[in-house]
């Protein structure tokens, strides 16, 4: 073993550095590489962060994307990606990816699916076909695709659902957590996430939660939320459901959001999110700023030639006006996809180190108070 070897750990570790009411900065510590918490993990769902080259990507400051198994399983296939050497090789990222389990994107295919104790059988949306994703297979699949970070195999219930429903569902879940634990086996260079459900109901958390502790998983994250419910009552959730999860795992909040869900959850103890949110409104020309929302298609754009922030250190705002960034979209050049996403990437990960710097000196809600006072200033578009 030669030194560099010695240097790289061999397992997943977490280190909680510091904390600022119930806010926490920390580093996941991986064999690819460090992830510093609070973390922004962009998504990459077809092997690619859409309009972004995985060193732009880097540069924005992520430490990890998102990958996601049920489209990667039916194109190209999680068996073509191994035999090519694995997801990081296939896409150029040698950073840590996080693999979701498919079973949220299963659920949302309404009337194509079926759901048993085993798993649930569905109809590709691509061409028909038809496929089976259980616990057991869903472990496969992300182990082919070498994630580094596993997430359990779970179902989510959309909301407003009835008592009983939500209960039932967290229940298979926590069925589903158990044997997702025994078919990823051991594994300490790579790290397996259980999902706390239980929609909004602070009983059913604490049983998930309690579930989830007796099984023993690498992290947490808090699934069911984001799912329709509103800002406020994802809020309430999130202001009992982190405490009862272990203080000294990470906690995720899967699929959450815009920049103020991102602080209001790191605020309430949330150490990891993920959102298509900046790179989708970067190819719609929807613009995320310290002071508000652009709509980079409107009019009064097509003259201005300041850039979309000033104090922005993005290659879109270091380079190019307003004025060009709307003649682009609005011409529906390649280039414009790539600024926007590039800035609207940028913005996130310049949230996330401002929320991990004033963690780590005490002084969140001087941030947080920072952060609401630049959006109310209002650079903002009518959408
Ligand atoms: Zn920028």
């Amino acid at each position: 073993m030669g030194r560099m070897q010695d240097q790289t750990p061999n397992r997943i570790t977490f280190s909680l550095d510091a904390t600022d009411g119930k806010a926490r900065t920390g580093v996941i510590s991986t064999p690819r590489g460090d992830i510093r918490t609070p973390a922004f993990m962009p998504v990459g769902t077809a092997a690619t962060v859409k309009a972004m080259m995985p060193e732009s990507v880097a540069a924005t400051g992520a430490d990890i994307l998102l990958g996601n198994t049920y489209h990667l399983m039916l194109r190209p296939t999680a068996e073509r990606i191994d035999r090519l050497g694995g997801l990081h090789k296939f896409m150029n990222w040698d950073k840590p990816i996080l693999t979701d389990s498919g079973g949220f994107q299963v659920m949302s295919l309404a009337g194509l699916r079926k759901l048993t104790e085993k798993g649930v059988t569905f109809k590709s949306h691509i061409d028909g076909s038809k496929h089976e994703l259980t616990p057991e297979r869903s472990m496969e699949i992300q182990r082919l695709l070498g994630s580094d970070i596993v997430m359990c195999f779970d179902e989510c219930p959309a909301l407003p659902a009835d008592r009983d429903r939500i209960a039932d569902s967290m229940r298979l879940s926590m069925r589903w957590a158990a044997r997702s634990k025994e078919a990823f086996g051991d594994r300490p260079d790579h790290a397996l996430f259980g999902i706390m459900q239980g929609g909004l109901e602070r009983d059913f958390r604490e049983e998930s939660a309690e579930a989830l502790k007796e099984i023993g998983f690498d992290g947490y994250a808090v699934g069911g939320l984001a799912v329709g419910e509103g800002q406020a009552a994802m809020f309430d959730c999130l202001d009992f459901a982190p405490g009862f999860l272990p203080k000294d795992k990470p906690r995720y909040l899967m699929g959450v959001g815009k920049p103020d869900d991102i602080v209001g959850a790191v605020k309430r103890g949330i150490d990891m999110m993920d959102c298509v949110l900046p790179s989708r409104s970067g190819r719609t020309g929807q613009v995320f700023t310290r002071h508000g929302v652009l709509n980079i298609k409107n009019a009064r754009h097509q003259d201005d030639p300041r850039p979309l922030d000033e104090n922005c250190t993005c290659p879109a705002c270091r380079n190019y006006s307003r004025a060009y960034l709307h003649h682009v979209f609005r011409a529906q050049e390649m280039i414009s996809g790539m600024l926007l996403t590039w800035h609207n990437l940028h913005y996130f990960q310049e949230i996330m180190q401002g929320m991990r710097d004033a963690i780590a000196t005490q002084s969140f809600a001087e941030w947080e108070a920072a952060f609401h006072a630049g959006r109310a200033r209002g650079d903002i578009d009518p959408l």
